[in-house]
Order: C-alpha cells, then structure tokens, then sequence
C-alpha cells in the first residue's frame, strides 16, 4: 500500500518515513517546499521510486490536499508547528486545527475510495494540565486549561499554553469530523499522544540552532546547561523515543484495533537533572547541574497510564539512558560538543 506523509522533512516524520519504508510501503510526503526533498531523496534512495513527494506550500487552504491524497491507502499526518515564538495563540491554531481539517477534507472528497485508516500525531498536550502533586493522567483526560487560557488571555498567553491549544484543538477537531462524518466516511481515525519525544535525529539539520523544539531544549540543558538550576529538577514529565515513536505510526496503520483509538506512547518519567546525569555518563564534560540531586528522593508530576499502547501496539520502548547515550553520540559525531 501507498502512505501519505504529511510535513514528512520533520523531526518525527523522518522517522515515520523510514519505518513505513522498511515495513513494505510505499511513500508519498508532502514538504511546503521543493528545498526539503533532496535530503529525503539522497537518505532513502535505496528505496528508489517508492518514496515520492508532493509540495503542498499552505496546508490550511481548502482543498490543500486533494491532489496529495489521491491514491493512497492511508494517512499520517505529523505537520503542525511546534515552536515558542508565537506572538498570538492564532499562529498556532490556525495551521493546527485547519491542517488537520484539510487532510481529512481531502480524503473524504478525493480518496474515500482508498484510505483505510488517517493517523494524527496528535501530543499529550491534549492530554495533561499542569497540577502541583503527582498525578496519573490516561486517554480519558483532556487538556481544557489551554484552550481556556488562549481564549482569555490572547497574545499574553504563554507559548506553552499556545502551543498545547493548538494541539488540543487540532485533536478535537479531528474527532468532531470523524463523528460528524461517520455515516460517509470508509476510513477510521487513531490518534497517537506522544509526550516529549527525543532520541537520534536523521532529518536535516544544519547546526544546534536549526533542532526542532523538543530537541533544542535537551541540547541547551543538558550540553550548554543554559537552563536555570531551579528547573533541573522541578520541570518533570515523560519522554519516549523518536525511533519507536515511528515505529508506532507504522503500527498505529497495522493493527486494526487501533482504529477510532486515542493511544498514549509514553516510555518513562524524567526531569532535567536525570537527563544531565544520564548523559554525563557517556560524556563527563558536560555541564553537572544539580549535584546535589538524589533521585530517590525525586518527585515526578506526570504520569501516564500506557496500558492501551500496550495492548493494542505492543512495542517495546526505549529506556533513558539508552536514548541519551544516542543523542550524546550523535551530537559528538557532528561536533557540537565542545
Ligand atoms: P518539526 O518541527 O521537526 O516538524 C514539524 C513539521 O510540520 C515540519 O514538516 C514542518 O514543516 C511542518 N509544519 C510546521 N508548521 C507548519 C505550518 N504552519 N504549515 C505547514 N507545515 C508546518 O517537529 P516534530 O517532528 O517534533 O513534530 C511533528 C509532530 O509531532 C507535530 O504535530 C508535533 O506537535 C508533534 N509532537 C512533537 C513532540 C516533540 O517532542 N517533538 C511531542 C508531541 C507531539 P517545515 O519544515 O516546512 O517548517
């Protein structure tokens, strides 16, 4: 079968990319401009004519799609920005919200035929609000704080919180339009929550500054330890690997009882200080941070329940001290450790 990719030069996607490509798939990326495809095309030119490209330059217009997602079996869709330099919560809404509603759209009106299944990368930033003791949160909880606080508070928001509504929004939309649909639609939608996703990166960077946001934030912590000692150990949350974040939207597609399924891919808890240690270990140069952390004595805020990603993808997770001795590596091999 044939899968749609779409904003398939980022972080995740690349990787999403390589494990549809690996598992017998062909695949067609969308990419807003004609400047990411010879990377792409250079990193899996062993897979020669099964990886093909489309440029879709805005996808919040109608009909963005329609060319994109004729023909295919399937659909990932990954592109949304995630990024903190909004100065208003619309810059991050709008691409959201509407670039989901696009894809969806599009398929329903050009590929009903074909497309079994549309996969989000949706964020446990639809799942988590912010809360001061330890909690728990599963596929049952929504994010409702954001939303709220982009509405009162507009461009004050803080860029978390806009960052969070627009993924929150951008799922529930997703939802509503399978709901809204159900009696026209052939295909079903899965939704995959990721919380923090780091690992090895084989997307195009050109130096430290270019990472994705979730990237560039572990880097200035935990090589530059630019990061206020306060928050190494007080910024808790959990992470799982890009590599089987990948790996999980192949599967997200394989498994039929993923379909109409919110699922939460979370490997373990984290803060700061854990990452710095983990990381030390393979390169003791780095910064040390809170020395006077014990992690025994840490307290985690947020929680997931993984209990239905087991059951219904059943992959094996990555720990963190393997993930940050691969980021650690990487980051040697390119020279950006100093
Ligand atoms: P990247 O920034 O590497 O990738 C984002 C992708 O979306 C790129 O292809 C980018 O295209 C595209 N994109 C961004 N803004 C727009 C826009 N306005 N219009 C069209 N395309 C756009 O980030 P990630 O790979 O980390 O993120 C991919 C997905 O995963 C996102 O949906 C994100 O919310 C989600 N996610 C990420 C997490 C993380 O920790 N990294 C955690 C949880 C969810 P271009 O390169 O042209 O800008």
């Amino acid at each position: 079968g044939k899968v749609l990719v779409t904003g398939a030069n980022g972080y995740i996607a690349v990787w999403v990319v390589k494990h549809l490509l690996e598992h017998g798939f062909s695949v067609r990326g969308t990419v807003r401009r004609d400047s990411s495809i010879p990377y792409l095309k250079e990193t899996f030119k062993a897979y020669g004519d099964k990886l093909e490209f489309v440029v879709v330059p805005d996808i919040t217009k109608d009909g963005a799609f329609d060319e994109a997602v004729k023909g295919v079996d399937a659909i990932e869709h990954t592109a949304s920005p995630f990024h903190m330099r909004a100065k208003h919560p619309q810059e991050m809404i709008v691409p959201a919200v509407e670039g989901t509603l696009s894809v969806l759209r599009s398929a329903l009106a050009h590929a009903n035929d074909t497309v079994k299944r549309v996969v989000v990368t949706a964020s446990c930033a639809s799942v988590i609000t912010a809360q001061p003791t330890p909690r728990t949160f599963s596929e049952a909880d929504w994010n409702e704080l954001s939303p709220r606080m982009c509405e009162e508070r507009g461009a004050d928001a803080s860029n978390t919180d806009m960052y969070r509504a627009s993924k929150t929004l951008a799922e529930r939309a997703a939802w509503r339009f399978a709901e809204e649909n159900k009696d026209k639609l052939r295909f079903d939608v899965a939704v995959l929550n990721p919380p923090f996703v780091w690992g090895p990166f084989i997307h195009e960077v050109d130096k430290p500054e270019n990472l994705n946001q979730s990237m560039l934030d572990w880097y200035d912590t935990v090589v530059k330890g630019t990061r206020p000692e306060e928050q190494l150990t007080s910024v808790s949350s959990c992470f799982v690997d890009v590599r089987d974040l990948g790996l999980a939207h192949t599967l997200a597609l394989e498994k039929e009882e993923a379909g109409g399924e919110r699922i939460i891919v979370s490997s373990g808890q984290w803060n700061w200080q854990d990452w710095i240690n983990a990381a030390r270990k393979v390169e003791p140069s780095f910064p040390p941070g809170k020395t006077s952390y014990n992690q025994k004595e840490a307290v985690y805020l947020v929680n997931y329940d993984t209990s239905k990603c087991a059951r219904i993808l059943g992959l094996q997770l990555r720990g963190l001290d393997e993930v940050a001795a691969d980021m650690v590596k990487q980051f040697k091999e390119r020279g950006w450790v100093q």
